[in-house]
């Protein structure tokens, strides 16, 4: 059983801060920055080149890739990290319409990320021909995957309301009418237990600075099932997904198994700091971690519901479809959340109405969602967020 107010302490929390946006990014934590000083000084500093070898840096993304193989259920020598999500996306994407070439369809949803549709579009656009997404709403999903279908490209947990989709069902949908899945685990790895191969994932891709904290820039990981391992042909043909990178041969081979998923080097320095970021979550009980989870979304919502009339919950009441975070819409959602920044409780707004707050059971406590929910009414009932000020809309949100 993990002992959350342990694993809080691991965090560097600034003082007086309820951060409720660990979705998004994850915070500090303590062990981060010395970690990446030794890499800095001891690794690069003193071992200059020679570090690849000595220091085993080439091994990291695979060595890594495993400890998040098991938060995502993932078969061992499945998991690499390197690059970010949106590249992650491609290469699943190209490597599973590779493997069902008679057909043309991507199938989608409109809770998506914009970045996985894009991707899906610039990639539909590059190879030419029939090859098109569809998207439907997530409601829709199940319907929609047909025979037509090569490959579903579906984010479990949506990004704005934080619905969750049911990746085994869905799955199993795909592979009854002979197409592919890719799961996107954005918000769902670090966020619960997920089962990518018991579930029957195809690919599944993620990345690490939401909720596995790794910071701003971490790299991204994909898994590409064990049956697909040595059919999977990668587009992105890098020289570090070559099967010998250090032959220099003039001709693209692929690696072997996960390898050939890799493109170029991998960022040394951040993975220094995913590597602390990891060790928190090495000794992570999964199911306490959902359990803790579910209490504190319930609490939230509860407590809202309780005492701000004015907004409307856009996350699901049935924890089946819940991931870790709870949205409100209100028409002014964007200046209620400048407010609540100006009071230091941090979630973020999504456009075009969504109050989005996120719940991670390594550091969130009682005491903050209890906090969160009555600077939110507070903000509500007095219309401090009716400001010039807070309505003008920052570059990021
Ligand atoms: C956060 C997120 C991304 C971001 O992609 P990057 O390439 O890491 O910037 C992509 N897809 C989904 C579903 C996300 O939630």
């Amino acid at each position: 059983m993990t002992d959350f107010t342990k694993t809080r302490a691991l965090f560097d929390l600034p003082e007086g801060v309820c951060y409720l946006d660990g979705n998004s990014l994850g915070p500090l934590p303590k062990a981060a920055p010395a970690r990446m000083q030794t890499m800095l000084t001891e690794e690069w500093g003193k071992h200059l080149i020679s570090a690849w070898n000595a220091c085993d840096w080439m091994a990291m993304p695979r060595a890594m890739g495993d400890r998040i193989g098991r938060l995502i259920g993932a078969e061992p020598g499945h998991t690499v990290l390197g690059d970010t999500l949106s590249i992650k996306v491609f290469q699943a994407l190209a490597a599973a319409l590779k493997l069902r070439p008679e057909r043309r369809i991507i199938l989608s949803d409109s809770g998506n990320f914009p970045s996985d549709l894009y991707m899906a579009q610039g990639l539909c656009r590059l190879i030419g021909g029939t090859y098109e997404l569809k998207i439907v709403a997530p409601e829709e999903v199940e319907d929609a995957i047909t025979e037509e279908v090569a490959v579903t490209l579906i984010t479990e947990v949506d990004y704005r309301t934080g619905r969750r989709h049911d990746m085994p069902r869905l799955t199993a949908k795909a592979h009854e009418k002979g197409a592919l899945a890719i799961w996107d685990l954005a918000h769902s790895a670090g966020a619960f237990r997920v089962d990518a191969a018991a579930g029957g994932a195809d690919f599944a891709v993620g990345c690490t600075y939401k909720y596995l904290n790794s910071g701003p820039g971490g790299p991204a990981f994909i898994y590409v099932a064990p049956r697909h391992a040595e059919q999977a042909e990668p587009a992105l043909a890098g020289w570090l997904g070559h099967d010998a990178p250090f032959a220099f041969e003039q001709d693209y081979r692929p690696g072997q198994g996960i390898e050939r998923m890799r493109v170029g080097t991998p960022p040394i320095l951040q993975l220094a700091a995913l590597d602390a970021a990891l060790d928190i979550w090495d000794s992570v009980d999964l199911d306490a971690l959902r359990a803790r989870s579910l209490q504190l979304t319930d609490r939230f919502i509860q407590q809202v519901e309780a005492t701000c009339p004015d907004v409307t919950l856009a996350t699901p009441r049935d924890h089946a479809q819940r991931g870790s975070q709870v949205s409100f819409r209100h028409a002014e959602g964007y200046a209620i959340m400048q407010a609540l920044v100006a009071h230091k409780v941090i979630g973020d707004f999504r456009a075009p109405d969504i109050l989005r707050f996120g719940f991670t059971p390594l550091y969130t406590t009682d005491a903050d969602v209890d906090h969160a929910a009555d600077t939110l009414a507070r903000i509500l009932r007095d219309r401090l967020w009716d400001t010039p000020d807070f309505k003008a809309r920052k570059a990021v949100t």
